[in-house]
């Protein structure tokens, strides 16, 4: 079957679990490889630079933008985010199911760029178990965490650009039909086309061997 990884678009509103999500997977399976974005937004406590993202300037931002060394990137909430091109198309090519964490312009922008890339778009159950995860994080003001609902508010009218729609209300359930998706993505025959042809040939070569 297919040698080259694949691309999955990971987006969902902010306190929907998605860094909680992708945890787990690289937890449990090992074909996986989280792309680390680089951002202009201050550490959270207990984030490290290079860990959970790049932390740079906005200047150091621009530049990277610039010389073209993004895949993509998108403003959000006042600051910028963006997905690296090396390493991205680096584990691709070693194999990896690549993982990009992404919002929503940016991911459509991906899906531009690489048209197999499989969409995922995690949601909580309903918006108070959204708020009560926002908030339950402690990691953001109330100003803050009412800009992020607003911004899921506009984003939930966006979401029937993905694929698949996954509800994360039982953690393990959701990992698991999360791998499910990705493992079933590599039988796309879009995903098999050199495997096709050598099979073909095979088949081929083997009926005039007879
Ligand atoms: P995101 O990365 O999408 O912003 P997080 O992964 O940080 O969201 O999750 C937000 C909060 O919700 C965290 O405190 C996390 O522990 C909690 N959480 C995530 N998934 C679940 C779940 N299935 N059930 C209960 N709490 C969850
Ligand atoms: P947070 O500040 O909560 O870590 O992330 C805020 C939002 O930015 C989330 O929706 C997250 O998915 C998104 N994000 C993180 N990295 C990138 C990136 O490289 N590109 C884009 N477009 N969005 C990103």
């Amino acid at each position: 079957m297919n040698h080259q990884g694949i691309l999955v678009v990971v987006s969902g509103f902010s306190g929907a679990g998605k860094g909680t999500l992708m945890k787990e997977l690289l937890k449990r399976y090992d074909n996986y490889a989280l792309s680390i974005s680089a951002t202009t937004r201050a550490p959270r406590e207990g984030e490290t630079d290079g860990k959970e993202y790049f932390f740079v300037t906005k200047e150091q931002f621009e530049k990277m933008r610039d010389e073209r060394k993004l895949v993509e990137y998108a403003q959000y909430v006042n600051n910028y985010y963006g997905t690296p091109k090396e390493y991205v198309e680096q584990k691709m090519a070693e194999g990896k199911d690549v993982i990009l964490e992404i919002e929503i312009q940016g991911a459509l922008k991906v899906k531009e760029k690489y048209p197999d890339a499989l969409m995922l778009f995690l949601v909580p159950p309903d918006a108070q178990t959204l708020k009560e995860r926002l908030v339950g994080r402690g990691t953001e003001t109330a100003d803050v965490i009412h800009d992020r609902l607003e911004r899921a508010a506009q984003e939930a009218q966006e979401m029937g650009s993905y694929e698949y729609i996954i509800v994360n209300d039982d953690l393990d359930t959701c990992v698991k039909q999360v791998h499910e998706l990705i493992q079933s993505a590599h039988c796309k025959k879009s995903h098999n086309t050199a495997f096709i042809k050598e099979l073909q040939q095979d088949m081929n070569c083997f009926l005039k061997g007879e």
